[in-house]
């Protein structure tokens, strides 16, 4: 191997590990923003289970399919709680949470929102 190659060769290394340096670090905010983001959700999971408990009847607790009509108000099969899933809906946005699908589910955190307040006057 000549010299001069040996040269070119070493110069494409360094350039690389300047890319894998460059890739590490985004991966690190990466994981960064992942934990955060797992974190919250988290927080909010539990938030929303406490509500679910309060209103679904203590029987269906232990059953997680009778939780889901609470969730999925628009399935044809739960029309007939649509009524009772409005109030659940009116309720979780006064607990603070968004109930517009924009950011359903989601904690309210800068007051009302106009998505869910345009929904709940409907
Ligand atoms: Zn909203």
């Amino acid at each position: 191997m000549e010299k001069k190659n040996i040269f070119v060769l070493i110069q494409e290394l360094e350039t690389q590990m300047g890319h894998i340096h460059s890739e590490l670090g985004g991966l690190k905010l990466v994981i960064k923003e992942l934990l955060e983001e797992n974190h919250h959700l988290s927080l909010e999971n539990e938030q929303l289970r406490k509500i679910l408990k309060k209103e679904v009847h203590p029987a269906d607790v232990e059953n997680p399919v009778a939780l889901q009509p609470q969730l999925h108000v628009k399935d044809e099969e739960h029309e007939d709680v649509v009524g009772e899933g409005y109030d659940n809906l009116a309720r979780l946005y006064h607990e603070g949470f968004h109930i517009c699908n924009v950011y359903y589910g989601h904690l309210r955190t800068e007051g009302d929102c106009l998505f869910c307040l345009s929904f709940l006057n409907k």
